[in-house]
């Protein structure tokens, strides 16, 4: 899709390091880290938000839970825990519309999902 950044980064328009990749998956860090760990996981795919899954994407969305626990454990938070976000749409603060997996730790994190 023209003109997204998670297709940009897909694409290799936009040099990134990726700790994952598989067929329709990949994973980088967030630019804007919010703890120790934050990785974001994207299908290759342009899917814009949860709203947007299709039938016929059950393989890509499993992959982004396989991408979670292995970057989880590439970066030792499997003991820990960790948490996994997708956020969808304007109520839910999604800012890049492409969907995207959050994995979130490294500390111990807080609750913070009421509404404002
Ligand atoms: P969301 O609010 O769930 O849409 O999250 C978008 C996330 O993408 C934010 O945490 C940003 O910091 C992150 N982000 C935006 N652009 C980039 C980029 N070029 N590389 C890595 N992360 C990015
Ligand atoms: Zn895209």
């Amino acid at each position: 899709m023209e003109n997204c950044i998670f297709c940009k980064i897909a694409e290799g328009d936009i040099p990134t390091d990726f700790l994952y990749e598989s067929e329709h998956v990949l994973a980088f860090r967030d630019i804007q880290p919010i703890a120790p760990v934050h990785v974001l996981i994207i299908p290759k795919k342009h899917i814009a938000s949860v709203n947007d899954v299709e039938q016929g994407d059950q393989n890509v969305m499993g992959e982004l839970f396989v991408a979670a626990r292995t970057v989880a454990k590439k970066l030792q938070i499997t003991e820990d825990g960790y948490k996994l976000l997708i956020r969808t749409g304007v109520h839910g603060g999604q800012e890049v519309p492409h969907i995207h997996m959050h994995v979130i730790g490294g500390a111990q994190l807080t609750e913070n999902i009421h509404p404002i």
